[in-house]
Parts: C-alpha cells; sequence; structure tokens
C-alpha cells in the first residue's frame, strides 16, 4: 500500500502541459510568508538509497536556503514492509551526511510524534471525515473477492482492473449496497476498507515546481486505499494529513511518487486544506545505459549504492560510501550534482555553499546518470583540500605502528596528490616511514645497470656533507652533480629513488630526502645498493 502508483501508468495517462509551463513564475514563487518547512519522509523498509539520500539533501539545503525547517517523519503505515534498524541505519547516515533535520524522532518538535505507527490513532477520523462529506466510501470486500474479480477481468482480456468509478458499482461497498446492509455490516464488525471516491471525469492539475503544469483526467486514478482494515491509514492518507498538521509548505521527493500527487491534490481538496508546493526530483540513472539505478547495478559495476554500510537480518554487508572511504562532503557534493548544477563551472560546493547556491530551478527535469568514476574525482579533490593533520589523525587509526603525527602528516602532505582515499596514502607512501625491503624488479632490470652504482655511491659521498636537507638544497646539489658529470637526470634520478624508497614512481625525490633527512638518507642508500648488488650476483 505504501507503493507509488506505477510509473509506467503515469506515462501513458498524464500530460505534461509543458505549453503552460512559460507562465510558471519562477523566481518569485517562494517569497511567500508561510514558513519554510519541508519534510523527509522515508519508509523504514531498508538501507537509505543514494537517491534517497539525495532527496533529504535537497530538502536540507532548501530548508537552510529559506530559513526552514527541516524535519524527518517516519512513515512506516505498511507494517508488512518493516525492517528493524531501518530507522536507526537513516538517522545513522543522515548525521555522517552533515545533514541532520531538527525536528524528528529523537530531535524533538512542536508537531510531534514523528513516527507515523505512534501518531495511529490521529488518522481514522480524517478518514471518517471523507465518508461524511461524500469523498470517501466503505468497501467491505475481502481480499478473495478481489483476486477473483482480477481473475475474471483478466480471462476477459483485462489485465489492468481497477476499483473505481465505473467497478465499483458491482463491488460490496456502501455506494452498491444498501443503506441498511451497510450499517448491518459495520455494526457486525465486518472488517472494511476506506477508500477514496474518485470522481469521474474530472482534470485534477497541479504546478510541480520543477515539471511545470501537470494534468491528469480522474478517469485514469482508482480509488485507493485510504485506511485499511487493520485500522491503520494508507501512504496516502497518512502523507497528506501529517504534511497538513505538520504545516509542510513545500514537498520535495522523488519522481516516483508523481502519479500519486493528483490524488493528494485531490485528498487536500476534500479536507478543504491548501496544499504544499510540490517539487518532483528527477531519477536517478545507472552509468551505463539508461534503467532507474539499482542495487545491482552497484554490485555489478562495483561502487556503493548506499551512503554507509548496512547489514541485513541474514548477517549480509551491503557496502557504503562512508566505509569506503569516502568523504561525506565529496559524497554530498557529489549527490547535489545528480539532477541540479549551480549554472556555473564551479563543481567544489561545501555545504555551506551549496545551501547559498541550491535553488530548485535549477533542478533538471531529466533522469540524472550516476557516475562512479566522477564520485571518485570528487573524492580525490576532497582529500587534496584536506588539512594534512586531519588526514593523519585518521590514517592513524587505520595503520598499526605508532608514528608521531607530525610525521604521518608530512606523509598525506607528499602522498595525497596521488591519493583517492586515505588508505591510498598509506598503501603508497608507507616507504616514507619503513624502510624498503623490496626493489622493484621492473626499475632495477632496467635502470640498476652500467654506472649506475658508481653514480649513487658517489652522490652519497655528497649528501653526507650536505649540511642543508631542505628540498630546495637537496635539487640543486643533486643538479650541481649532474653537470659536474655532465651527466642526464635519466641516470641517476631513478637509480636514486630506487635505493631510497624501493619504487619506480613517487612523489619528488627531493622532497623525500628532505623528509627522510641525511642519516636516514645515507643509511637506506648503503642498504639499498647492498641488497642491489646481491640481487645482481
Ligand atoms: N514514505 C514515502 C517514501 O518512502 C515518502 C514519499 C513522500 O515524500 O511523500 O518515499
Amino acid at each position: 500500500m505504501n507503493d507509488p502508483i506505477q510509473l509506467n501508468f503515469i506515462q501513458s495517462k498524464f500530460r505534461i502541459a509543458s505549453s503552460l509551463l512559460i507562465f510558471a513564475p519562477i523566481k518569485t514563487k517562494f517569497m511567500s510568508q508561510k514558513p519554510v518547512r519541508v519534510r523527509f519522509a522515508p519508509s523504514p523498509t531498508g538501507p537509505l538509497h543514494m537517491g534517497g539520500v539525495r532527496t533529504a539533501l535537497y530538502n536540507y539545503l532548501f530548508a537552510k536556503k529559506h530559513n526552514g525547517t527541516f524535519v524527518i517523519r517516519i512513515e512506516d503505515t505498511d507494517q508488512t514492509r518493516f525492517v528493524e534498524g531501518a530507522q536507526d541505519y537513516i538517522m545513522d547516515a543522515m548525521k555522517w551526511c552533515k545533514m541532520m533535520p531538527t525536528e524528528g524522532p529523537g530531535l524533538g518538535g512542536d508537531f510531534g510524534p514523528y513516527v507515523q505507527s505512534e501518531r495511529k490513532e490521529m488518522y481514522r477520523p480524517y478518514a471518517e471525515q471523507l465518508i461524511e462529506n461524500g469523498k470517501g466510501y466503505y468497501a467491505f470486500d475481502t481480499a478473495e473477492d478481489l483476486t477473483a474479480v482480477r481473475e475474471q477481468a483478466k480471462q476477459m482480456g483485462m489485465p489492468n482492473w481497477q476499483y473505481n468509478s465505473v467497478t465499483r458499482g458491482s463491488m460490496k461497498n456502501s455506494i452498491s449496497l444498501p443503506q441498511d446492509e451497510v450499517q448491518r455490516r459495520l455494526e457486525a464488525g465486518d472488517p472494511y476498507v476506506i477508500r477514496m471516491k474518485m470522481p469521474r471525469n474530472e482534470d485534477i492539475r497541479l504546478e510541480d515546481e520543477i515539471r511545470g503544469w501537470v494534468v491528469v483526467n480522474t478517469n485514469n486514478l482508482d480509488d485507493k486505499v485510504l485506511f485499511k482494515s487493520d485500522g491503520m491509514p494508507t501512504y496516502h492518507l497518512a502523507n497528506i494529513v501529517d504534511d497538513h498538521l505538520m504545516e509542510i509548505s513545500h514537498v520535495i521527493r522523488g519522481e516516483e511518487w508523481l502519479p500519486s500527487a493528483p490524488l493528494h491534490v485531490m485528498l487536500y481538496e476534500a479536507f478543504g486544506w491548501e496544499a504544499p508546493k510540490f517539487a518532483h526530483l528527477p531519477l536517478l540513472l545507472k552509468p551505463d545505459g539508461n534503467g532507474k539505478l539499482s542495487k545491482r547495478d552497484g554490485d555489478r559495476l562495483g561502487f556503493p549504492v548506499f551512503p554507509t554500510n548496512w547489514t541485513t537480518a541474514e548477517g549480509d554487508v551491503f557496502s557504503g560510501y562512508r566505509e569506503n572511504g569516502y568523504f561525506s562532503g565529496a559524497f554530498v557534493n557529489m549527490l547535489a550534482f545528480l539532477g541540479w548544477n549551480p549554472g556555473t563551472t564551479q563543481e567544489i560546493f561545501p555545504m555551506d555553499e551549496l545551501v547559498e547556491a541550491f535553488t530548485l530551478d535549477r533542478v533538471s527535469k531529466s533522469g540524472a546518470k550516476f557516475d562512479p568514476d566522477k564520485t571518485k574525482w570528487f573524492q580525490q579533490q576532497y582529500l587534496r583540500a584536506e588539512n594534512n593533520t586531519v588526514l593523519a589523525e585518521i590514517l592513524q587509526k587505520e595503520i598499526e605502528g605508532d608514528y608521531p603525527i607530525e610525521r604521518l602528516a608530512e606523509v598525506c602532505r607528499l602522498m595525497k596528490e596521488r591519493a583517492t582515499f586515505v588508505k591510498d596514502i598509506w598503501t603508497e607512501g608507507s616507504f616514507l616511514l619503513e624502510r624498503p625491503t623490496e626493489y622493484d624488479a621492473k626499475t632495477t632490470r632496467k635502470k640498476w645497470k652500467g654506472e649506475a652504482e658508481n653514480y649513487i655511491t658517489e652522490f652519497k659521498t655528497i649528501l653526507s656533507e650536505t649540511e642543508d636537507y631542505s628540498a630546495e638544497n637537496i635539487e640543486k646539489v643533486f643538479k650541481d652533480y649532474l653537470a659536474s658529470k655532465e651527466i642526464g637526470i635519466g641516470q641517476v634520478l631513478p637509480q636514486f629513488r630506487l635505493v631510497l624508497t624501493g619504487k619506480g614512481m613517487g612523489p619528488s625525490m627531493f622532497e623525500i630526502t628532505s623528509f627522510l633527512g641525511k642519516e636516514e638518507t645515507i643509511a637506506r642508500i648503503e642498504i639499498g645498493v647492498e641488497a642491489l648488488r646481491k640481487n645482481e650476483e
């Protein structure tokens, strides 16, 4: 019951009134006096997918931008799909992304409770109000009745039977049954649901902040169940009642809810309430092809689709961005660009700049393709921009060995241009603090020959007589040596790197030498030369 109305349905039945778009005022829309209150309303049916995080983010940005309030409401009316731990997961993920709501479960606020199952008793009077004003009706059909009528319709070539203004007359409800029978059933406690009484052939119009005017004819809408026989409202009723009671000004949510929006507009009208503004965000598309991004794409192409790790009741772990080493700032920056752009070439936006730049009129209508490589690029940019001591503190927790934080910070400074994640700094740069035990075979084969050992030994003597170990001076000393011997850089530098680091590539050798200092440099050259000589024999 908590599912959106099928998207293919809306695609075939909706007319997006694009010609009316030009009349939609854009900039002035949010100047209204009503305070901005937006909500993120996840159902605790599992971990939050990237798309859900993006919805939360746009709500957060919109609220902050307009000095409004960001609410989180847990929509758990469908108890059959409830997943233990999902709510905690969602809250934790939002915290990691640094986009905490100010009202919600455990956060306080004047409009609580913020979990729908805790509001259970509130909904029935609203459902009954719809019956009283003729907008809703009781339906007594059992699950078996419904299966039978669907089956029958299928056999007659109508696979998509709907409970609607045409078919309701032949079903068991308070419209089709005599008044006294309805009364008798209610008094006898027969199970019933309350359905929306969709009018026939009316155009419902709604102006979506992103898509412009959307028009749907009620003949294409069914009589949705609003209140279930278990005494719980369905998503549609609870969502509208809560958005109204929580004084939500803008509903910003995924495109999959657009087909439900006309029903929601009708419900607001039925209650005589002012509807909030709607903004339906574009779908997230898989990196290859055009389909919707799914968990399976993540497994298939090797990237996380969840913000943080999620462990199922069976113990299966789905990996998250946090545990994969992404910084939340990079993840959030990347997500912000999935469906929005600032209209400039700037790509790096810390949260406060996103708040500043974000507007709904720059959110696109078309689906946003997720790009794992671009995601890594954002991470690289954030890593490079991060303070070296901060990086060192993260690194210290991830490695064995007790190194002074200042030394680790230097390692980070030297290595971060070559890394995507903090862990790469160590994979690539642990040699800075640990002497090499192996020497790159390819470099050895290609470069450790001829005069190599002689040059390195000579250069070692010069280094042992050098006092100034700044990178600039080491560079000068090195270049002077090349000039005095009239030899090229390729005859000494790769060999020097090999003995000092064991590697064929890496950051500036002058920086490395300066970092190691005289004693360590000389010791490493001696050990390296010895080892390579043995290697040759
Ligand atoms: N509970 C719905 C969901 O899980 C919320 C839809 C809405 O924002 O109205 O996505």
